[in-house]
């Protein structure tokens, strides 16, 4: 048994606004992992490397349709009633060959897509303008200098940059670089991120609610958000609230990932032991308590080159204070610019109560009308009320210095689905 009032190191300092908390986390210097991916997991990642090319795109002339190739002044003149006659050629490009013949002036040299050009050869005739009679080529349109081919390096240049350091990759990104022969690319690896949730209430997803337990659903809601950001996870189960069992599986947690979170265990009561425990192995508490609602309870440490999150335990406090202060700091981790979740400015359809001096996030479902937006509640607000978050689109801001919302104030409301107003 752990000596308590030796251990207890943490104190309390004064409550912080909600900006002076996200400033505290994402001011902090960073350990940004940059790390070789192949290619084709790089999507979605930020890029940490100019990408330039080795080769040309295409690397040689050649057919954009299937075809004959000839020269352009055999074709002069020919129409529909008055087609060019040209030579069959003995030789047939198909895609993937060498060229071996010259095209001979008088000659037309079938060529599929994609096939290298014949020396001699100006430009390609579509199949559909032409006609097959024994070794004869009737030709019923005139073709032009260049038509129907795709010149050597007209995609991309030898030495082009063809992707710049810092962007987000897209998939067409990804085709590009598998063109230019780019198997591994340098990314800003997502960080791996550590869930423990503690409580002696806690049962597993498949168990029988009974009197005094709920299920843990925290880690659940928090994979799913660490997902959906890009980042990875794993978990290390439900800890009982035990200071021996929860130290352990911190140190753990700790050894192996770049974020902690842990849910539940961080406000005044018996059994929160989370802060003390983190006190004891020697984390620094940055902050405890931020002037919000849900959320108050908020603890954020550091340890060596790690960041814990000491989570409430009601599971909307969990999910909000993820989105405000633990997403942002992930994103910044990925070398992601824009931290913060889009937001928009919509109006109250109703009146909301809501106490000046803390700024509360509400969950709202956002309507559109002639081009407005306009906000309403999911309902009870509660801290334990889940349900609210999986009903909003959005999470509204009311503001510490403003008092209660009237009908038609205008708020900054953060968008935490694909909003559109015609979804569903
Ligand atoms: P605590 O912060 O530990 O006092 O917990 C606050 C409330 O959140 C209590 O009603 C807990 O039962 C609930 N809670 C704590 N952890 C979880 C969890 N992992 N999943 C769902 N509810 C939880
Ligand atoms: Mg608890």
């Amino acid at each position: 048994m752990l000596n308590v009032n030796k251990k207890l190191v943490l104190k309390v300092i004064k409550m912080l606004s909600v900006k002076e908390a996200q400033e505290k986390i994402l001011n902090l210097a960073l350990n940004i992992n940059i790390k070789k991916v192949p290619v084709s997991d790089s999507l979605g990642l930020i890029l940490a490397e100019d990408i330039i090319s080795e080769d040309n795109i295409p690397a040689y002339d050649n057919s954009a349709m299937d075809g004959y190739a000839v020269k352009a002044q055999d074709t002069s003149g020919a129409d529909k009633d008055h087609p060019v006659e040209l030579n069959l050629s003995e030789e047939e490009l198909s895609a993937g060959k060498v060229p071996i013949e010259n095209l001979k002036p008088g000659f037309a040299m079938p060529i599929m897509t994609g096939a290298p050009l014949p020396q001699g050869c100006n430009c390609v005739v579509m199949k559909e303008n032409t006609q097959k009679e024994g070794r004869k080529i009737l030709i019923f349109k005139e073709c032009a200098i260049g038509e129907n081919i795709r010149y050597k390096g007209e995609d991309i240049k030898k030495g082009d940059k063809v992707l710049k350091k810092n962007r987000l990759i897209y998939p067409g990104d990804i085709g590009v670089m598998a063109s230019i022969g780019k198997s591994k690319v340098l990314v800003f690896y997502p960080p791996l991120i550590g869930i423990i949730t503690t409580g002696n209430e806690l049962l597993e997803i498949n168990r029988k609610l009974s009197q005094g337990k709920v299920r843990d659903s925290n880690s659940y809601s928090l994979a799913a958000q660490i997902k959906e950001v890009g980042a990875l996870y794993r978990k290390y189960g439900i800890v009982k609230d035990d200071r021996e069992i929860l130290k352990k599986k911190i140190i753990q947690a700790l050894d192996e990932c770049d974020i902690l979170l842990l849910t539940g265990g961080v406000s005044v009561g018996e059994y929160d032991f989370v802060k003390e425990v983190l006190g004891s192995i020697g984390a620094q508490l940055i902050f405890w308590g931020v002037n919000q609602k849900p959320g108050k309870p908020l603890a954020f440490l550091t340890y060596k080159d790690k960041f814990i999150f000491g989570l409430p335990g009601n599971p909307v406090s969990v999910m909000v204070c993820f989105e405000m202060y633990v997403r942002p700091l992930i994103r910044k981790m990925m070398g992601q610019n824009m931290l913060f979740r889009n937001s928009i400015y919509a109006k109250a359809s109703h009146n909301f109560e809501h106490k000046e001096g803390r700024t509360d996030f509400t969950r709202v479902i956002i309507e559109k009308k002639d081009d407005r937006y306009f906000f309403k509640s999911t309902g009870m607000q509660g801290s334990g009320i889940l349900t609210s978050m999986s009903e909003a689109d959005g999470i509204a801001v009311f503001p510490e210095d403003k008092a209660d919302i009237k009908t038609g104030d205008i708020l900054q409301i953060y968008l935490i689905k694909k909003f559109s107003s015609s979804s569903q």
